[in-house]
């Protein structure tokens, strides 16, 4: 089987226990399954932006990204997959890489360290270009897949998303999924998204922005469960995934989708939803990710 093939992906109902009788049904849409590292929304956002790649002869994807970024992660993969070079534009200087960059490293990707000031030159094509000067052939895909390709293409999760469901939960980075998914899914259909930053409201314009004009509605940021900021975390949140993997057997990643399944848990405790709502979770991937915090995990 390929290793992008979608027929991994499955459904999977969360066990009944935490969230009692307050909602008609939650169900996992499990698209971490589709590969250990090109997981998640990453494929998604990448797919088209390969495709396209490969159909106009370009040779080096370049793209953005953090120490810990999974986008990086996956676009390493995926371009040595289809026989590319990749170059990584680095947020900060490492004196000792992170694991995801050595994964990077490992799957052939070049990378480049920009300090914090410079990486805000990001958006400029033309800074990039000099950076890589001495790559062939170059196509540049901005930080977390952010672009009309990466919009459409995770407008095709929505190809997994029955009418029948109220409410889609997300997790947001970019909010290059939600955009993709709010353009794609039912105007009934409310889109959820948790925003993993402090005060993390501020990637709203940046959505709405980008929405159809007939599908800026029905969606809404919440940034209540960030645990101190990106990339942070406190002992409860680990003892939530643990309990989470316990109950439904679901690895959940440190950075997106537990704090997205955290909030959602409270919400339900709190009486958010009416008892004939049908919730999706999106599982959006990010396991790899989690090395930071193997120790403390009871899987993987
Ligand atoms: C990158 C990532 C997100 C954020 O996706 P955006 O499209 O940038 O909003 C969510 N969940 C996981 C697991 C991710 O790796």
């Amino acid at each position: 089987m390929d290793m992008f093939d979608d027929r991994r992906v499955v459904i999977q109902p969360l066990n009944k226990f935490w969230y009692l009788n307050k909602v008609a049904s939650i169900d996992m849409l499990r698209l971490d399954l589709l590969h250990p590292v090109v997981s998640g929304n990453k494929w998604f956002k990448l797919r088209l932006n390969m495709n396209y790649a490969l159909d106009n002869g370009f040779k080096t994807i370049v793209t953005f990204g953090g120490g810990y970024s999974n986008h990086l992660a996956a676009t390493a993969y995926a371009a040595k997959k289809f026989n590319l070079a990749s170059v990584g534009i680095v947020r900060g200087k490492y004196e000792v890489l992170t694991p995801t960059l050595e994964e990077c490293q490992n799957q052939g990707m070049h990378l480049i360290f920009v300090t914090q000031e410079d990486y805000k030159n990001k958006e400029e094509p033309e800074w990039a270009k000099s950076l890589v000067a001495h790559f062939d052939e170059i196509l540049i895909i901005p930080e977390g897949g952010a672009n009309e390709k990466g919009r459409a293409g995770a407008g095709l999760i929505s190809r997994f998303v029955h009418d029948s469901y109220s409410h889609i939960a997300v997790a947001v980075g970019t909010g290059t999924t939600l955009i993709g998914l709010r353009n794609k899914l039912k105007a009934h259909q409310n889109v959820m998204g948790f925003v993993p930053m402090k005060q993390g409201a501020y990637v709203g314009e940046h959505i709405a922005a980008h929405l159809q004009e007939d599908k800026n509605r029905n969606w809404e940021l919440i940034d209540d469960w960030h645990f101190g900021g990106f990339g942070k975390w406190k002992p409860e949140l680990i003892t939530f995934m643990n309990e989470f993997y316990d109950v439904n057997n679901i690895p959940l990643d440190i950075v997106y989708t537990s704090k997205m399944m955290y909030g959602l848990n409270e919400m339900l405790k709190y009486n958010y939803f009416s008892t004939c709502d049908k919730i999706l979770c999106i599982h959006s991937g990010g396991l790899q990710g989690n090395s930071s915090v193997k120790n403390e995990l009871i899987y993987q």
